[in-house]
């Protein structure tokens, strides 16, 4: 341990204007006695502030690990979670962060719970995947699984809504299908209605009735032409008699 030489001032940073020699103080960093003064005093204001060393043992100490009193400051400061590193590198299932997105959609919790301060602490940065200046929101994993299993009842309660809401996308699922199908069969009945129609105007898909050939003379290769004419539609055709 230091020694704190009077309990203020360690030696190795006392004021340059009082550091044995000959220097008067002053000189090296143009320090007045008012300067050092303030300084002194600012020093008795810190240490007495910090928590005194010989109660080190007595520090707060990490909740998983018991042993380490350095926390990990985003868990510390933000989630005021008394966590060290390694131990939230080891327990992803307490500690990992979660995107607002995966709050809702893995512990169903809606954007007013989210957004209320009372509830939760949330870190906010930068969004990387926005344009935008939206920030993305994270929290902590313990707190947003203890407040889903208090909205849900239990771990069992939040299981069970999480099949409620399975079983629901599938029967909308069997319902849009359903509804498709619907659809399809109606078009093809207006179709099917639509061909009806027209063969109760024009009679049923046209199927020609050729007369008997005729004599079409001879072509231009000197072949003779047979021409045959449908008896309902009027439509000719030729053929070349070899
Ligand atoms: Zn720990
Ligand atoms: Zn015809």
């Amino acid at each position: 341990m230091t020694n704190l030489n009077g309990g203020y001032i360690n030696p190795q940073d006392r004021p340059s204007g009082f550091d044995d020699g000959d220097d008067g103080f002053g000189s090296k960093k143009q320090k007045t006695l008012e300067d050092w003064k303030r300084e002194q005093q600012e020093r008795r204001h810190l240490y007495e502030n910090a928590p005194p060393p010989e109660h080190i043992s007595q520090a707060p100490k990490c909740i998983e690990c018991q042993v380490n009193i350095e926390m990990d400051p985003v868990m510390d400061d933000i989630f005021k979670l008394k966590v060290c590193k390694s131990c939230v590198k080891q327990h992803p299932e307490k500690y990992s962060l979660l995107t607002k997105t995966e709050c809702k959609e893995d512990y169903f919790l809606t954007d007013p719970e989210l957004n209320d301060p009372e509830l939760f602490h949330k870190m906010e940065k930068p969004n990387p995947h926005s344009g935008t200046f939206a920030r993305m929101q994270l929290f902590v994993r313990c707190e947003v699984e203890r407040f889903a299993f208090k909205k849900w009842g239990s771990e069992e309660g939040l299981d069970k809504e999480w099949h409620r809401r399975e079983e629901g996308k599938s029967q909308r699922r069997e319902k849009k299908y359903q509804q498709e199908m619907l659809k399809m069969r109606m078009k093809t009945r207006a179709q099917e209605f639509t061909t009806r129609l027209k063969e109760r105007k024009h009679g049923k898909a046209h199927v020609h009735n050729f007369s008997a050939p005729i004599d079409g003379g001879t072509n231009d290769d000197g072949y003779q032409v047979l021409r045959r004419r449908c008896i309902d539609c009027g439509l000719e055709t030729e053929e070349v008699s070899i």
